[in-house]
């Protein structure tokens, strides 16, 4: 069976989302922010192989992690190929301000838009959302979407940062989001989690 488990890691304390099959045993990671003890030995204690770690999209807290973990449990990293800059340039992805050192590293796969990838017999659904970044993604999994910053419970990703789109991002909600089934739950990067169906009513941006 399919079930899911958040953590808060690095400094931002960002949603990291381990999803794993309880039988199968094979797991994937979203957004490792940081290493976390807690993550790492929930991992362990259940002996579980992590496939890979898929990132919504290249800023600092939500990578932090990626490459301890990568090392660790040698997982690739997936990230969609429109987040290559933002992997690579510290100065884009905030690492230096936010870590107060450079993060800079490649993915080992690059996701392209409507990338289905199998997983324990299910699957994911990579869903471009460019907007927060160039690259960013929504990952659907059954009646989950991991939803990084592009939406949260009653707001969207702030689009201040380099490389942000304002525009992008609203087509991408509407467009590619608002689209879903009503009761998808929505897992975002930060706070609390929604579904898609109270977004549509009740999200103030809309
Ligand atoms: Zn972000
Ligand atoms: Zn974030």
């Amino acid at each position: 069976m399919l079930m899911m488990k958040q953590f808060y890691t690095g400094p931002l304390y960002v949603n990291t989302y381990l999803v794993y099959d309880n039988e199968k045993k094979n797991a994937f990671i979203v957004d490792p922010g940081g290493v976390s003890p807690a993550l790492t030995s929930f991992i362990e204690m259940n002996k579980l192989k992590v496939d890979f770690i898929i990132l919504t999209h290249g800023h600092a807290d939500h990578i932090g992690g990626a490459e301890e973990y990568r090392d660790k449990f040698k997982a690739p990293i997936y990230a969609h190929k429109d987040e290559k800059e933002m992997l690579e340039s510290p100065m884009y992805n905030s690492s230096r301000a936010l870590f107060g050192k450079s993060i800079s590293f490649m993915a080992d796969k690059w996701l392209a838009d409507k990338e289905i990838i199998p997983f324990a017999g299910t699957e994911l659904k990579i869903i471009h959302t460019p907007g927060h970044s160039p690259g960013g993604i929504c990952i659907l999994v059954e009646k989950w979407l991991f939803s990084g910053d592009t939406l949260f419970a009653g707001s969207v990703g702030r689009t201040d940062f380099p490389l942000c789109s304002h525009y992008a991002l609203f087509e991408s909600i509407r467009e590619k989001l608002f689209i879903l089934d009503e009761d998808v739950e929505v897992y975002p990067g930060h706070e609390g989690s929604s579904t898609i169906g109270n977004e549509k009513k009740y999200n103030p941006f809309f």
